[in-house]
């Protein structure tokens, strides 16, 4: 069975480059453009992998970091942030949120399989997300 994927991005060229990209590597996904929706979405069916845009409506990836690892259901789900915000400063704050790491943006479709495999390892490795 493919994993299943979830994508939460408000930039729509962002969004269909990653949602093909993921089908294009055979897993499976399901978006949310706004991070309530995703939290939502999250919370409803249970997902391999979580991917989350930091700048975005509804809640930014921070808030949505948060109470993601603070429920009990999803916090054993790795959680990665796709973003331009690369900076140290940044990265210290999206790791101290609660993200288990980030795919800096621009995407780099010859990189982006080997790091979507590696988070997904590393919930192999750990706890299931299963629920
Ligand atoms: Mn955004």
């Amino acid at each position: 069975m493919s994993a299943h994927v979830l994508v939460i991005e408000d930039n729509v060229t962002n969004l269909d480059l990653i949602t093909y990209l993921l089908r294009a590597f055979g897993y499976e996904v399901s978006s949310e453009t706004d991070g309530l929706a995703g939290l939502e979405a999250a919370r409803t069916a249970g997902y391999d992998l979580v991917l989350a845009d930091i700048l975005m409506p509804g809640l930014d990836g921070y808030e949505f970091a948060r109470r993601f690892k603070a429920d009990d259901k999803l916090a054993g789900t790795p959680l990665v942030a796709v973003t331009a915000l690369a900076m140290t400063g940044d990265r210290e704050k999206i790791l101290a949120s609660g993200f288990d790491g980030y795919i800096p943006k621009p995407i780099d479709p010859q990189k982006f399989a080997a790091q979507i495999e590696s988070f997904l390892m590393r919930n192999a490795r750990g706890q299931s997300s299963r629920h």
